[in-house]
């Protein structure tokens, strides 16, 4: 009898194969006492796992096949951070000391304050290193228990097969890409997963968060999973093994034509030239932009450089950062994003490490934050301005909610080139100064903000939970976080018809931009400029591409003044009928 699960699609495809289940499961974790003249023994313990495991994750880097994404390597290299972070040795051989515990213990109790710490972060992302933190202490554990959980449960047999886990870690993925696993369902894990981003940089297919997979699924079941919709499906007969094997050829097809439409202009059918721009977070991204030819960066998302550390980036570093991205676009231009921290985004020694409020989202972050500790906001100005003197860069400040940030900015800019004139450091004439539309408010006052600015970019991940009410990390009210609510349709058509106005480009750079599904309505309402992953540009390439805004503008008018989410959904998926967004 064929068999439908259902989970999370995390990264789009279709495979088909047989299924390999991993059980691992729970590791048991025993508790005893060690006799003190074991103690040391028990360090020594520890610390030879800690080696070990340090050695195996060294080995499993080495593997990484060429044109891998960056990804891959930084997240097995944070694993092997963490084995070497004095959290993971010092703090549980404090412990075996102390309580006179056995090492799997000691590590347990370890993880379990670790995973609390993140578990009560507000940043989604950060919330689920939390994952991270399992995957290094079960490797460890797996070493201590001398279990071989670890050591190759990805073999060069397997290539072909649906890999079914509890969970993946990045280490796994890198040998089942080696390998030539086919796809991967695992039981937990969320979409913003190292698992899951490192699947869809690979190409994989892969469905997250299917509970009880493996209790449904049996070894060498031929299984079919469709990484798009998150479904698997077993024993699927005849027809419907025919159907699915169509599709991944269709899938197969689809994705050699986007890789044609690399270099290829954006242009509507009725001639109307649409940038297609990428975000980036780190210098790192490049070689993914360089891979869709985008033609320039719209969003530089330049916080990821404060965070994971403890000290501040001097200028220089800032610098020489900010110079090797912009150096490495070869002229296309650079929107370089002041900070966004503060909040969730915490940085040592900074203001933002005053306790924080009940509604972080709504307090001391991103310029907010910047025009309160200016020692830290104006090395990063002068980092940006000196950059700029090596290729076209563009400032854009985050979160703007009124007019008086925006002229503190403006003074706090000339203050910093005053500064570089005297110390004869040179620096680009007339560099653009942009502002994000976030916040209602400056989505219901984007003509003044029009005024006074270069471009406006719509950031659509806040404006959304700021228009709705709906925290944008928070799971309980994700059903109502809907970027097609018609208040939140309207707030983008004000912001554009603002910068139409005043005659200045308006982007998006939030998470609507890159999703296929929308690009014909925002078409529609009038958005000539799209910044996104990497790795969706092509894909919303190909949509540009086969549309014609002239058709587009009456059903996106129309989607403005609908009383209903249903209605607007119908609208929009009658303008993308003849499409598969
Ligand atoms: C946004 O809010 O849409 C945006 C692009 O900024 P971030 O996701 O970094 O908050
Ligand atoms: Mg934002």
């Amino acid at each position: 009898m064929s068999l439908v699960l259902s989970g999370t699609g995390v990264s789009r495809g279709i495979a088909l194969g047989k299924a390999h289940i991993l059980r691992r499961g729970q590791i048991e974790i025993p508790e005893y006492v060690v006799p003190k003249k074991y103690v040391k023994d028990e360090i020594n313990r520890l610390k030879k796992a800690l080696v070990t495991a340090a050695a195996q994750l060294k080995a499993i880097r080495k593997h990484i096949p060429e044109n891998t994404p960056a990804d891959i390597g930084s997240f097995i290299d944070a694993h092997l951070l963490m084995i070497q972070d004095s959290m993971l040795s010092d703090e549980p051989i404090n412990m075996i000391r102390q309580q006179q515990c056995n090492a799997e213990w000691a590590l347990k109790q370890q993880r379990d304050m670790l995973v609390k710490v993140f578990e009560a972060m507000d940043d989604p992302y950060l919330r689920t290193r939390k994952d991270d933190i399992d995957h290094v202490v079960n490797r460890i554990l797996g070493l201590l228990l001398d279990e071989s959980a670890h050591a190759s449960d990805v073999d060069s047999r397997l290539k072909g097969a649906i890999l079914i886990a509890d969970d993946l870690s990045p280490a796994d993925t890198v040998l089942m890409q080696h390998f030539g696993i086919a796809g991967f369902v695992t039981e937990f894990g969320g979409p913003t997963s190292h698992t899951s981003i490192l699947a869809r940089g690979l190409g994989v297919p892969a469905i997250v968060g299917l509970h009880s997979a493996r209790s449904f699924l049996k070894e060498n079941d031929e299984i079919i999973i469709d990484g798009r919709a998150g479904i698997v499906l077993a024993d699927a007969g005849e027809n419907t093994n025919k159907y699915y094997r169509r599709r991944q050829r269709q899938e197969k097809k689809r994705i050699n034509e986007l890789k044609e439409l690399k270099g290829k202009p954006a242009i509507t059918n009725d001639k109307q030239a649409i940038k297609l721009h990428a975000n980036i977070e780190l210098p790192e991204d490049i070689p993914a932009v360089r891979k869709v030819a985008a033609e320039g960066i719209g969003l530089y998302r330049t916080e990821f450089l404060y965070m994971n550390r403890d000290d501040f980036p001097s200028e220089d570093e800032q610098f020489s950062v900010y110079r090797k991205v912009v150096k490495s676009l070869k002229g296309a231009p650079v929107t370089i994003r002041t900070f966004d921290l503060g909040a969730d985004k915490q940085v040592d020694g900074a203001t933002s490490n005053k306790q924080a409020g009940t509604n972080p989202a709504l307090g001391l972050r991103a310029v907010r934050l910047c025009l309160r500790d200016t020692e830290m906001f104006m090395p990063q100005l002068r980092a940006i301005l000196r950059a700029s003197a090596f290729g076209p860069v563009r400032i854009m400040i985050p979160m703007l909610s009124n007019l008086t940030e925006l002229h503190q900015v403006k003074q706090l800019i000339d203050d910093a080139k005053l500064e570089l004139d005297r110390e004869g450091i040179r620096y680009a004439d007339n560099i653009p100064l942009g502002g994000m539309i976030e916040i209602p408010a400056a989505a219901l006052a984007a003509n003044q903000f029009a005024k006074q600015l270069d471009f406006l970019s719509i950031g659509t991940n806040d404006l959304i939970q700021y228009t709705l009410a709906i925290d944008r990390i928070d799971d309980e009210v994700a059903y109502l976080y809907e970027p097609l609510h018609p208040a939140v349709l309207q707030l983008i058509h004000m912001s554009i018809r603002a910068a139409n106005k005043a005659k200045i480009p308006i982007s998006m750079c939030g998470e609507m931009a890159g999703d296929p599904y929308f690009t014909r309505l925002l078409l529609g309402l009038g958005l000539r400029e799209f910044s996104m992953h990497p790795s969706a540009l092509l894909e919303v390439k190909r949509v540009v591409n086969s549309s014609d805004t002239r058709q587009l503008e009456k059903p996106a008018k129309k989607t403005l003044n609908s009383a209903r989410q249903s209605d607007v959904e119908k609208i929009v998926n009658s303008m993308n009928i003849d499409i598969d967004a």
